[in-house]
């Protein structure tokens, strides 16, 4: 089978790669039928995150099940199914309580921009759908995969709920999930941050009442003027620099909360939130505790976190998937094997 393979810096390729199967017998072997470029991928494309060795890459997909271990008991081949970026059992200690991103028995994968792809723990990660779903819904079931539950999370860890004002530092994927995530949740403002005008009307679509084009002083400042001088209830970070931390710090009120899901470099400024008494939370998302409620909306169509994809492209072109998205000429990239 071809799956794409990063072998150094802007060199991701198309190659041919060996077929997966069932190791473990919790194990399942899923035929991709959509997989994604994941701005996280992004690090170590763009040389900040080392490439040691030619690597099969990609975390987020969606398929069906061609063959499950013994142990499995939950889907069966010729399922649809949609698993979270971090395997889980959802039966430890910690997935009881919903710490499903630290499950005790983490496993990884093994490149998902893939023809097909082998799903540790198949009954604790994967999620199915109750009938082959529409082809329409496919981007927006594979946003599950990982934006659409990170987005979520950074709302449930900031504590985003009705009556809310919540600001989003961050335009992307994550950050436009975000303000979904937030309007679902029954937040009141949504303040998207932005001056991109293809990710403002996302953001808009999603159901963002107000869009911020300034940064930095004159972001916080436009923001306070938004929320009775003093800053929003909730912001939600989803870049991961210190430069969007020192933002969200900024824009969040005294006494707010801070929920932080772009995967952090550089430093925390913990003296700013000691003195606003910040409240800060976030993490990898717990994408299977997320994923039969947002499925259920995705299913519904009550959400449709799939527009953050605007580029489609066959798995064979997985390197022009990678510059678009480095060239910041789409938003997020889909590809699909067998295109
Ligand atoms: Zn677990």
């Amino acid at each position: 089978m071809y799956g794409a393979v990063i072998h150094a810096p802007r060199d991701v390729r198309y190659e041919e790669r060996p077929e997966p199967t069932i190791i473990e017998p919790t194990d399942a072997v899923i035929r991709v039928v959509a997989a994604c470029v994941c701005g996280s991928d992004l690090w170590r494309y763009r040389g900040i995150s080392p490439v040691p060795n030619p690597t099969p890459i990609g975390h987020e997909y969606c398929g069906v099940v061609e063959a499950v271990g013994e142990a499995v008991t939950t889907v069966k081949p010729g399922d649809f199914v949609v698993g979270g970026f971090n395997p889980c059992d959802n039966t430890c200690a910690a997935c009881r309580k919903g710490a499903t991103a630290n499950c005790l028995n983490a496993a990884h994968y093994e490149g998902c921009q893939a023809e097909k792809l082998r799903v540790p723990l198949a009954d604790g990660t994967l999620v199915a759908t109750p009938e082959m779903p529409a082809d329409d819904l496919i981007p927006s079931i594979l946003a599950l995969s990982d934006v659409m539950c990170t987005g979520w999370h950074a709302a449930v860890s900031a504590g985003v709920g009705p009556g809310k004002s919540v600001a989003v530092v961050g335009d992307g994927a994550v950050g436009l999930c975000a303000v979904l995530a937030a309007v679902q949740l029954g937040a009141q403002k949504v303040i998207a941050m932005s001056r991109h005008e293809a990710r403002q009307k996302v953001a808009t679509a999603f159901g963002a009442t107000h869009i911020v084009v300034e940064r930095g002083d004159e972001g916080i400042a436009a923001i306070q003027a938004l929320t009775d001088g003093i800053g929003a209830d909730c912001v939600l970070e989803c870049v991961g620099t210190e430069e969007a931390r020192l933002q969200a710090s900024g824009a969040v009120r005294v006494g707010g909360s801070i929920g932080l899901v772009g995967v952090p470099h550089g430093d925390l400024p913990v003296e700013q939130f000691f003195w606003k008494n910040i409240g800060t939370k976030g993490g990898p998302a717990n994408c299977r505790a997320y994923l039969p409620h947002l499925l259920e909306l995705v299913l519904s169509r009550t959400i449709n976190p799939g527009i953050v994809f605007d580029l489609e492209l066959p798995l064979s072109e997985i390197a022009e998937a990678y510059a678009a998205m480095d060239e910041r000429r789409a938003i997020k990239s889909l590809v699909r094997p067998n295109a």
